[in-house]
């Protein structure tokens, strides 16, 4: 009883209840905005070495009717703690399939790839790989432009799981990007176990690259890792061609960041992948 009593407090403790509102408040709102139309994609251009663009990484927006634009950073932990997540997940996959769809009917278009980020409680999903399957073929999209970015956080539990459902995947052309890569501890073995595409450099080592020598190392020793287990290598916030720059001398030639384009409306890529396009 008297732990109860001590709960009851805790309840009225002013402070928490009002993060418990604000929580579900949000967990509402963000339950709205996926049955209605209040998301949204970005795209931001994936560019290599000579400004070619050869696909784009979606990110997720929330247009808050009262709030205005909600970054993913504010919702997508709630969501993935909810379970939201699942639903969320869905309809950006959908929606980038059926964009790939649209995009293979364009000659201009129909080389681009879509990465598509996952979250664990998505991968951890018994049928997620029927469901994507499922989504390409509703959409019409072709599975080897689309890339599914995950991130090395996810592989700590159910290794063997995730790598299953990856080769079943990749049996019908998908491909992975291994996300946030070297801001985990996951273990350097799974790497060459994993049907893996590419490595994905972590902003956070490229912001520094060219003040901090130990961001230095660990950027070229990503490259070279890449290279010698035959994977692609990019370098995602890159904002100045300085940066680039000191990536490119490193061997990696593949970019994303502010330094080319900001995540924009789909509109807006098209129109700055057509612009680059050699004519
Ligand atoms: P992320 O996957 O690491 O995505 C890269 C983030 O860096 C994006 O933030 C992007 O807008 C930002 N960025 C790109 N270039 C630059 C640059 O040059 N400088 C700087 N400072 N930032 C840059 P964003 O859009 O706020 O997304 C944050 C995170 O939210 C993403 O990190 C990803 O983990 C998550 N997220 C976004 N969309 C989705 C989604 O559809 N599903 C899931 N599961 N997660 C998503
Ligand atoms: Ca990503
Ligand atoms: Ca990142
Ligand atoms: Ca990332």
């Amino acid at each position: 009883a008297k732990e109860t009593g001590r709960n009851a407090l805790r309840f009225f403790d002013p402070a928490m209840q009002t993060a418990v509102l604000e929580r579900a408040t949000l967990e509402a709102g963000l339950r709205k905005a996926i049955e209605g139309d209040q998301l949204l994609l970005h795209y931001q251009p994936q560019v290599v070495e000579g400004g070619r663009v050869t696909g784009a990484e979606v990110l997720v927006r929330w247009q808050h009717p009262q709030r205005g634009m909600v970054p993913p950073g504010d919702f997508i932990p709630l969501a993935e703690e909810t379970g939201l997540i699942l639903s969320l997940g869905n309809w950006v996959l959908e929606t980038a399939c059926k964009q790939l769809a649209t995009w293979a009917k364009r000659p201009a278009m129909a080389e681009l790839s879509i990465a598509v980020n996952v979250s664990a409680p998505q991968l951890r999903e018994p049928d997620f790989v029927q469901k994507v399957l499922d989504t390409i073929e509703r959409t019409g999209a072709n599975p080897r432009r689309l890339k599914l970015e995950l991130t090395e956080s996810l592989l700590v539990d159910n290794v063997e799981d995730i790598i299953q459902k990856m080769f079943a995947l990749k049996a019908y052309g998908v491909e992975f990007s291994l996300d946030d890569f070297g801001t985990g501890y996951s273990s350097l073995s799974y790497l060459k176990r994993l049907p893996l595409n590419q490595l994905k450099i972590d902003q956070s080592f490229v912001r520094d690259v060219l003040i901090d020598p130990n961001d230095a190392s660990i950027a070229k020793t990503i490259v070279n890792l890449a290279q010698s287990l035959g994977l692609g290598v990019i370098a995602e916030g890159v904002e100045t061609d300085a940066q680039r720059s000191f990536l490119a001398d490193a061997g990696c030639h593949a970019y994303q960041g502010y330094f080319f384009c900001r995540p924009v409306t789909v509109e807006a890529f098209e129109k700055f992948a057509q612009d680059r396009e050699p004519h």
